[in-house]
């Protein structure tokens, strides 16, 4: 967004407390994310591909409502730029995930255009990841959509363990990475994963990177447009999980 530097500035005319304690944007080479704080809560979300429209609506009004802080990417479509390289942002939270997301979508692209992307994506990545890293006994919530490709089925073989409470209705689940959190969820009506363990390979997502650092996180995924269906469930997480 050409206009960036402006926005903060009008933003800084308008609430002109501490600004730095509390940004109103925080990036990873080209992923923005627009930050929505309310009151004090220990719970995080976030937004984190551009094309999935219904979680950003649901979100935005999700924070209306509830404390907590949210990130939203600031984007229409679902991959970012990283050095003239197209990637996956879902996919830059390991070296090793963005490396194969950045080959994937740029299969003709220098080995040394490669490299420097590699490089700014490492030099940046804990800065955000530790924004997203909710405090000690909280709870990140990520919302997202998806189309006809993926589905609760896409993660039944590589889950710890599962409870599919909606077998017609695969586009609508929870993955959550903390046992504890899928005993509740699972007396839940809705489909839901739980990978604390497996999968071993790391693609550079958020849930991999939770699982890892043993931090509680739970994805909530619904097909685009089912607005309704996402409000739903991320109330039924919000009220039922400490
Ligand atoms: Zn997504």
């Amino acid at each position: 967004m050409s206009d960036g530097a402006q926005l903060s500035r009008r933003e800084f005319a308008a609430f002109g407390w501490l600004p730095f304690l509390h940004p109103h944007h925080i990036r990873l080479a080209g992923a923005r994310f627009r930050i929505i704080r309310n009151g004090r809560s220990k719970r995080r979300y976030l937004r984190i591909h551009g094309n999935e429209e219904t979680a950003r609506l649901v979100l935005e009004r999700h924070m209306e409502l509830h404390e907590g802080i949210a990130y939203i990417i600031e984007s229409q479509v679902r991959n970012t730029q990283v050095d003239g390289l197209k990637l996956d942002p879902n996919r830059m939270f390991s070296r090793i995930g963005a490396e194969a997301s950045l080959k994937n979508l740029n299969r003709d692209a220098p080995p040394d255009q490669m490299r420097r992307a590699l490089h700014t994506l490492d030099a940046g990545r804990e800065h955000l990841v530790r924004a997203l890293t909710p405090p000690r006994g909280g709870l990140l919530i990520a919302v997202h959509n998806n189309s006809e490709g993926y589905s609760v089925n896409s993660e039944v073989p590589i889950s710890d363990q599962t409870s599919l409470r909606q077998p017609a209705q695969p586009h609508a689940f929870l993955l959550c990475t903390d046992p504890a959190d899928f005993e509740v969820l699972k007396s839940s009506p809705y489909n839901v994963v739980l990978q604390q363990q497996g999968p071993k390979q790391d693609d550079g997502s958020f849930s991999r990177l939770a699982a890892a650092r043993g931090i509680r996180y739970v994805n909530l995924e619904v097909h685009l447009g089912e607005r309704e269906r996402q409000r739903e469930m991320l109330d039924w997480v919000e009220s039922k999980l400490p």
